[in-house]
């Protein structure tokens, strides 16, 4: 495993020099500091990282999931409630070791997982460092915390590096992914990520009430059903696992330039949450909070 591990930091380094490590494919070279869709160079660029105590109960014990939030993102969602590390690419550059240190700081300060936020395209710097920290002593669960927009070649190079996949279901319909994230092919590249995640491992599973291994999906409901919501908990429970963890999220509010998009200019109302809530479970889907 060890082996073929280096060998995946070696071939997602190489990627960097025509990167195609996300659906965008923008097939630029990072490492001569040419800048794709997503604006990042070869090296990690985060915003902040810490214990952080307001993810799912299963990520959080009495340690606090460990966060790593990385700049920039492969997406561009008119709402983005982190805009300004995304899309404006607030943020500081480090190094591989750096950031190999900070996985290990995470642990010694009682963190209970490493949390990767928004980590497709840093992967390349991200596995480095996890190899690192793992040979000096990093032993918690690596979460994937993610927009759901990954490439499944990519995510198949991380099987066996990845513990939990946590990747968001934001659409169901092309028009609503282009009009409202520029990304038309979400519902395709999204729906065959899920399936790769889950292929590698499988349903969540918890002990002592925490989350060691599986998938947990996370479903943001917008207002006007937007994220169609329905379609996505079909596809979960008919292609996916009748079992699967869903969290569907009504913490929806307008943010960065979602006054511009009605009805994102409004939070969902309360029937529409509870309408999607609903089907989840009608579906018999896991739901997590
Ligand atoms: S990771 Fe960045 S540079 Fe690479 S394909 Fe995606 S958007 Fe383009």
């Amino acid at each position: 495993m060890k082996n073929r591990s280096a060998e995946t930091a070696t071939i997602l380094q190489e990627n960097l020099s025509r990167c195609t490590l996300c659906p965008r494919r923008c097939g630029i070279n990072r490492t001569a500091g040419q800048k794709g869709y997503c604006g990042t160079g070869p090296r990690p660029v985060i915003s902040s990282f810490g214990p952080h105590f307001g993810e799912e109960t299963v990520l959080v014990g009495h340690g606090g999931s460990g966060t790593v939030f990385f700049t920039g993102c492969s997406l561009r969602c008119v709402y983005c409630q982190n805009y300004d590390i995304s899309q404006l690419h607030q943020g500081k550059e480090i190094t591989i070791e750096a950031l190999a240190e900070i996985f290990l700081r995470l642990q010694a300060r009682g963190c209970v997982n490493i949390n990767l936020v928004t980590p497709t395209h840093q992967i390349a710097a991200i596995v480095p460092a996890l190899l690192k920290a793992k040979d000096e002593g990093l032993r918690l669960p690596i979460v994937y915390n993610t927009g759901g927009y990954d490439l499944s070649e990519t995510l198949a190079m991380l099987d066996g590096l990845i513990d939990i996949y946590m990747p968001d279901m934001k659409y169901a319909d092309s028009s609503a992914a282009a009009q409202y994230s520029d990304a038309p092919d979400y519902p395709q590249v999204n729906q065959a990520a899920v399936r790769q995640m889950h292929r590698q491992v499988g349903d969540l599973v918890i002990k002592n009430g925490l989350a060691v291994r599986g998938l947990l999906i996370r479903h943001l409901v917008l207002p006007g059903n937007l994220a169609g919501s329905e379609q996505i908990f079909d596809f979960l429970a008919e292609q996916i696992s009748p079992h699967t963890a869903v969290n569907v999220m009504d913490q929806y509010r307008p943010c960065f330039h979602a006054d511009e998009y009605p009805p994102l200019n409004r939070r969902p109302t309360k029937t529409e949450y509870e309408t999607a809530l609903a089907c989840a479970r009608q579906k018999g889907l896991r739901l997590i909070q």
